[in-house]
């Protein structure tokens, strides 16, 4: 983890994963999204109604235990695409949807190279087994036939069979996405200042700036000083997922936030400085580079 330092070493505690739903369009990503969203994601906050601030957080209860996972909302979403540009690492575990009356496609088969390109472990949902034509070996089949082997058949890769428009299997699938987390060990420094990447942002006309950070690393609090790309500001509010107003936001959260000079973009990084002063300078340092990129990029 690119967030983590030599300091943090002796501070690590454990963290939610962050994860993506991918696949090819019409598999079902959106309709999987939403089922999670609608029964998974704690009750009576706000009355339940979700904000679009692309990102939540899910409790997935396996033996008793409560594990939160956190889900990316973002699926073929320009803004995924910008942050892979990039490089940005937001995501530890990516789901991947395959319709199984449609079988592996190209944008499969695209979801699953940058997954193993960035080293991110994946669960296959095996979708629309509800359907007339659901043939769930013929998608396992041709996944083996692109290496990826089906833990029921003796390999390393859960493939759950699920009906995102029913909902079953989907609580089989959470239960695999914690186990296939605990196996990262995944950790991270609360005790730090903030790092992390923008997964979302937007120009709200009464209330400015609205960016969504994940938190990769530290815990993220009101009045800190945060500077994303050109963008900088003091963090006047933060937001979850419920619209609710919270104090801080520790490793893993993504939270709405408002204070900034302007729109950031999708898949910067931010961290947190002690003064307005710097981080306005490294603001206008970095602009210049891009600027200076940017004609760099014309005359060649
Ligand atoms: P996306 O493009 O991957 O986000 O796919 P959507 O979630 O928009 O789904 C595409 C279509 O497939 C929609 O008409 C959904 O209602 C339908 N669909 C998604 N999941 C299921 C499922 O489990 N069973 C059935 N029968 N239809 C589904």
């Amino acid at each position: 983890n690119t967030f983590i330092d030599d300091e943090d070493l002796e501070h690590l505690e454990s963290r939610p994963p962050v994860v993506t739903i991918m696949g090819h369009v019409d598999h079902g990503k959106t309709s999987l999204l939403d089922f999670i969203r609608k029964t998974k994601v704690a009750a009576g906050e706000a009355g339940g109604i979700t904000q679009g601030i692309g990102a939540y957080s899910v409790d997935v209860t396996v033996e008793g235990e409560v594990h939160p996972c956190v889900f990316l909302d973002t699926p073929g979403h320009e803004a995924f695409s910008a942050m892979r540009a990039r490089g940005a690492r937001v995501t530890d575990i990516a789901v991947v949807v395959v319709a199984a009356d449609d079988g592996v496609r190209p944008q499969t088969l695209e979801a699953i190279a940058h997954a193993k390109a960035a080293d991110v472990p994946i669960v296959i949902a095996i979708n629309k087994i509800d359907k007339d034509g659901a043939n769930a070996d013929v998608v396992m089949q041709e996944l083996s036939s692109h290496g990826l082997m089906p833990e029921e058949w003796g390999g390393d890769i859960p493939m759950v069979k699920v009906s995102a428009k029913k909902g079953t299997g989907v609580d089989s699938l959470l239960e695999n996405v914690v186990l296939v987390a605990e196996l990262q060990e995944l950790s991270a420094n609360p005790e730090r200042t903030a790092k992390g990447t923008v997964i979302e942002a937007s120009l709200d006309k009464a209330r400015g700036p609205l960016a969504t950070l994940l938190v990769q690393n530290g815990t993220l609090r009101k009045g800190d000083i945060v500077l994303c790309g050109e963008t900088y500001g003091k963090v006047r509010a933060l937001m979850d997922h419920t619209g609710a107003r919270v104090d801080e936001a520790r490793p893993s959260a993504a939270v709405q936030i408002l204070g900034l000079n302007e729109v950031p973009v999708a898949g910067d990084e931010f961290e947190i400085f002690d003064s307005l002063d710097v981080a306005r300078s490294k603001a206008q340092e970095h602009a210049e580079v891009m600027r200076q990129s940017r004609l760099a990029a014309q005359a060649g």
